[in-house]
């Protein structure tokens, strides 16, 4: 049972909590001297420490610490003077201590904020807190229809990911978003991704788990101020299923309100296919994952004076880089927001410093390029092509080597893996008809074959014109220069515009 969005929001406020995991892109894991390479053959990058053997014992990476406080100043967090790492203890099967290291009740960094912007307005998020800690390996349940541990045959683990660095970030529950709350909370990660992208952290896939989400969501009627039951879809993997899961549990939770039933606090999944989430782990009792400082790390005490070194040093944020570039290139709030949307100021940018006209390289990127990539469902930034190749292709339209028409073969080609721009320009054949004979001659029999059109432009109705251009322009494969076979074509028959 579900209620329509509007209806639900007409009877109920949403406040959401959002906790999200970034894989830090460190060379070695938090802990031991491992690789962290994605893909790698299973349990090819473990030694003792890692794999927990007795009596190995862990050294932090100064490296993830570093990136964790560059995450924290750039989230406008205060970074701790002193803090300690901390046992978390559980048993999970893809977890070989039994414990996880993680921080506790001294986060490396506290108290920031994140501004984002939805429908115009800016939106600022609260972060409550930024942690570092460990990865857990990957289980893997063969056998099952659903890949879930229920029905599977039996399971298998891979502890490459065990002990990679890992920050998690938790917001403050964030009130008031209202209808926009699925938007918001799509904006927020959206902005968490680039932010982790622009300080070179995290390479931030989504669907590699490299950045991952748990959505907490819970409803309170309309008026009252006492917050509700939560609950929290785990792992939610793209960006389109933090706000799909939102809608979701805001329909699924009205629903079971409004029959007067109760929100059962619990973990939940997300389900792609269906957009809906399905119950996991009941959460009613508190976990005791009996916490203590970890015994076998000394305490974490970044000198103030490095810490002020870092910040000074942060790179241009996103949200400052997309005002400047929307100055420069002069577009409107609605046209730099659809570029955000689909992710294509980075790609514009780079097609820019490659020395394409910025008009043109969001043209490409916005029109032909975002056409495939949403046919073909994959990220913009993923398609076969680079920002130099676009550039290219602008820089052919300019000398008028090619015209649209043309140039948008010429990417087809190149998506298609025939090679770079001039290859296929070469391969294909598409070079512009510019040899004035063989132009001559196309138009001559176009102007034969078209006395009707011929007579109405000899007799003023230049509009009929166009006519003929077209003609020219099938009989050339789309290989003329329309405006220069306009022109001749005029001259041909004595008249002018
Ligand atoms: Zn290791």
């Amino acid at each position: 049972m579900t209620m329509v969005y509007d209806e639900a929001l007409d009877r109920f406020e949403p406040v959401l909590g959002l906790e999200t995991h970034v894989e830090l892109g460190t060379r070695s894991k938090m802990f031991c001297g491992c690789k962290t390479t994605f893909g790698a053959p299973p349990n090819t990058q473990v030694c003792p420490t890692c794999l927990a053997f007795p009596g190995a014992l862990p050294v932090a990476n100064a490296a993830a610490i570093e990136s964790t406080i560059r995450i924290g100043l750039a989230l406008n967090c205060s970074i701790a003077e002193w803090c300690r790492m901390a046992r978390k203890n559980y048993f999970y099967p893809d977890m070989p201590k039994n414990y996880q290291i993680s921080q506790y009740d001294e986060p490396l960094c506290f108290d920031g904020y994140v501004d984002v912007e939805v429908g115009g307005e800016v939106v600022r998020i609260e972060i409550e807190r930024v942690h570092l800690e460990e990865d857990t390996g990957k289980s893997t349940h063969v056998g099952g229809a659903t890949g879930r541990i229920h029905g599977a045959d039996y399971s298998i683990v891979d502890y490459n990911r065990a002990g990679i660095p890992l920050v998690e970030i938790v917001t403050k529950p964030i009130p008031g978003t209202d209808r926009l709350a699925p938007e918001v909370a799509k904006a927020y990660v959206t902005e968490l991704r680039e932010i982790m992208r622009s300080l070179g952290v995290s390479d931030v896939r989504m669907e590699e788990g490299s950045l991952r989400c748990d959505v907490n969501v819970s409803l309170m009627p309309r008026g009252s101020s006492e917050w509700g039951t939560r609950t929290e879809t785990k792992n939610v993997n793209s960006l389109r299923s933090v706000e799909r899961s939102v809608r979701s549990e805001i329909e699924r939770q009205a629903a079971v309100l409004a029959e007067g039933g109760k929100i059962v606090q619990e973990t939940r999944h997300f389900h792609e296919d269906t957009g809906t989430t399905t119950s996991g782990r009941s959460k009613e009792e508190a976990q005791d994952y009996r916490y203590f400082p970890e015994p076998d790390l000394v305490p974490i005490a970044p000198d103030p004076a490095w810490v002020a070194e870092l910040k000074a040093a942060l790179p241009e944020l996103p949200s400052v880089k997309r005002k400047r570039l929307q100055a420069e290139w002069a577009l409107s709030d609605l046209d730099m927001q659809a570029m955000h949307n689909a992710d294509a100021i980075d790609l514009v940018e780079a097609t820019v410093a490659a020395g394409a006209p910025a008009a043109d390289a969001r043209k490409w990127w916005m029109g032909e390029l975002a056409r495939r990539a949403n046919e073909t469902a994959t990220p913009l930034a993923d398609l076969p092509i680079t920002p130099a190749q676009i550039a290219r292709v602008t820089e052919l339209v300019a000398s008028g080597a090619l015209n649209d028409k043309l140039a948008r073969e010429v990417l087809e080609g190149v998506l298609a893996g025939e090679g770079t721009p001039d290859e296929v320009v070469e391969r294909r054949g598409l070079q512009i008809v510019n040899d004035e004979g063989e132009l001559s001659a196309i138009i001559d029999q176009v102007l034969a074959d078209n006395a009707d059109a011929v007579e109405k432009v000899r007799s003023g109705k230049i509009a009929a014109a166009g006519a003929l251009v077209g003609g020219v322009m099938r009989a050339s494969k789309g290989k003329a220069d329309a405006a220069r076979a306009r022109q001749l074509i005029l001259d041909k028959l004595g008249v002018s515009e």
